[in-house]
């Protein structure tokens, strides 16, 4: 294949900061993108330099850049002359050192770009954006200019297999030890924060809305897509406009952390904000403050979960042995206390209250589960997630198991994460059966559970930080 062995050999001949491989089938992508034929097989013929971005400075210069996508925005500008550019997209480009605006034009090949992704250009010019032309926003004035399929020394490579999404994850040139200027929390830049210069704000995915189409001033249509973020100060929602909504899919609630810089903002209730041209977003920055705010928001998830899973807990052994040790709630509650990291197996002798499922039935709620931070509800054992529309499985909903008690305490509705063993041994039925019982039975059912003894097979494990008695099995 003359274009792979082309660009290869130079990548071999040339040493690149990454040494980074291409894949046959990555460079076939970038060199035929989609639907374009015009950009042909690209071989370079200049020597390129590497370089920083933080170091360039306006001149010719035939340069490799490497860096991550932190904003991009689609100019269409629709000619009618064959081979003629039919707009272009302003690309924001930011390695660790600096950023540089990056003005791709097209003709047929369609880019597919998203927020996040590493990119390599080689061009032969850096260009100064002033106050006249505006060709660069102002917190990225550099610019290059390039027409990979209209000029042989420029091209753009789109690096899909070949990031291990390690390199440029230091924006701003960000040291731990040192706090990067204006960052502030979501509280301080909603109470008047958002007049410093530059301001950035770290925060972390809850969730990620549906794709929602609206009409334009001038009656073309336009997709947006809301993403639900938080820090441990505030709640608010950053929106995403046309070719951005592609990036969400890439992104995972209570994981996914973004660095926003200069967004554009609405104050309400909370902040909305929403990505301009001065703006960039950059996505899982590898600094201490974004690892802090995972951890806080997979502890807060796991509390918070509609339908936390099952823990990964052996008990194999344990139901065979000939000492099974049973508890009452306090003496959980004090072993829990001084023994935080430790793990209690055991059984309980309680109370069933109540168990309502004729209502939960009734509004389509028996079984629930979460998918891109937001609650599922159904009467069925899988039903498809309205955002990512994948498919999801649906556990029984806790909360039709009203309080446990004993004769030392209670344990809440809702609060208890049985097995799916659990559930089927309290309700003589698995899941896939409840949800076909006629409402008769399960009038019946809700009846025969109520103050009914029940014995519980327990398991207590703290550090996954639930914090909730993890049942596996029920006996009466
Ligand atoms: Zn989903």
């Amino acid at each position: 294949m003359p274009t792979s062995s082309s660009i290869q050999s130079y990548f071999t001949s040339s040493p690149t900061k990454n040494s980074d491989g291409f894949t046959a089938d990555e460079v076939q992508s970038v060199v035929q993108p989609a639907g374009g034929s015009a950009v042909n097989t690209w071989t370079p013929t200049l020597d390129y330099e590497e370089a920083d971005m933080g170091s360039l400075e306006p001149g010719p210069r035939n340069l490799m850049l490497i860096g991550r996508v932190v904003n991009f925005y689609d100019v269409a500008k629709p000619s009618k002359r064959h081979k003629a550019a039919q707009g272009y997209i302003k690309i924001m480009l930011a390695d660790d050192t600096g950023v540089l605006t990056v003005r791709l034009w097209y003709a047929n090949a369609e880019y597919k770009l998203r927020l996040g992704q590493l990119i390599t250009v080689w061009t032969v010019h850096i260009s100064n954006s002033s106050e006249h032309n505006a060709l660069a926003p102002n917190t990225a004035p550099l610019f290059t200019t390039i027409f990979p399929e209209g000029e042989r020394h420029c091209h753009l490579m789109v690096h899909e297999n070949s990031d291990d999404g390690t390199q440029f994850k230091r924006p701003f040139n960000c040291k731990d030890s040192r706090a990067l200027p204006s960052l502030m929390t979501l509280r301080s830049f909603t109470d008047g924060g958002y007049d410093v210069d530059e301001p950035k704000l770290l925060v972390c995915v809850k969730s990620i809305g549906a794709r929602k189409r609206y009409i334009n001033r001038n009656g073309t249509t336009s997709e947006l897509l809301t993403l639900g973020i938080f820090d441990d100060t505030a709640d608010a929602s950053l929106t995403l406009y046309s070719g951005l909504c592609d990036s969400a899919s890439f992104l995972q609630t209570s994981k996914s952390v973004l660095l926003i810089s200069n967004p554009g903002w609405r104050i309400e209730k909370t902040a909305k904000l929403s990505l301009n041209a001065n703006s960039r977003v950059d996505i899982d920055p590898d600094i201490g403050d974004a690892r802090r705010l995972r951890a806080l928001a997979q502890r807060l998830t796991k509390k918070e979960h509609v339908n936390p899973p099952f823990p990964v807990i052996d008990v194999s052994c344990f139901e065979e042995s000939p000492v099974r040790a049973l508890y009452n709630f306090a003496d959980i509650d004090d072993f829990a206390r001084m023994n935080p990291r430790e793990e209690l197996l055991g059984y309980v002798s309680c109370i069933v209250t109540s168990l309502n499922i004729v209502v939960p039935y009734k509004r389509n709620m028996l079984l629930s589960a979460e998918c891109c931070g937001v609650a599922i509800f159904a009467n069925a054992t899988n039903t498809m997630c309205k955002q990512c529309e994948k498919e999801v499985e649906l556990r029984i909903n806790p909360r039709i198991l009203g309080p446990v008690l004993d004769e030392t305490g209670q344990i809440g509705s809702g609060k208890l994460v049985l097995s799916d063993r659990a559930w089927g041994e309290l309700l003589g039925r698995t899941a896939s059966q409840l949800v076909h019982t006629d409402l008769e039975v399960l009038r019946y059912l809700e009846q025969r559970l109520l103050f009914l003894r029940v014995t519980m097979g327990f398991a207590l494990k703290l550090e996954d930080e639930i914090g909730r008695l993890a049942v596996w099995c029920v006996k009466s």
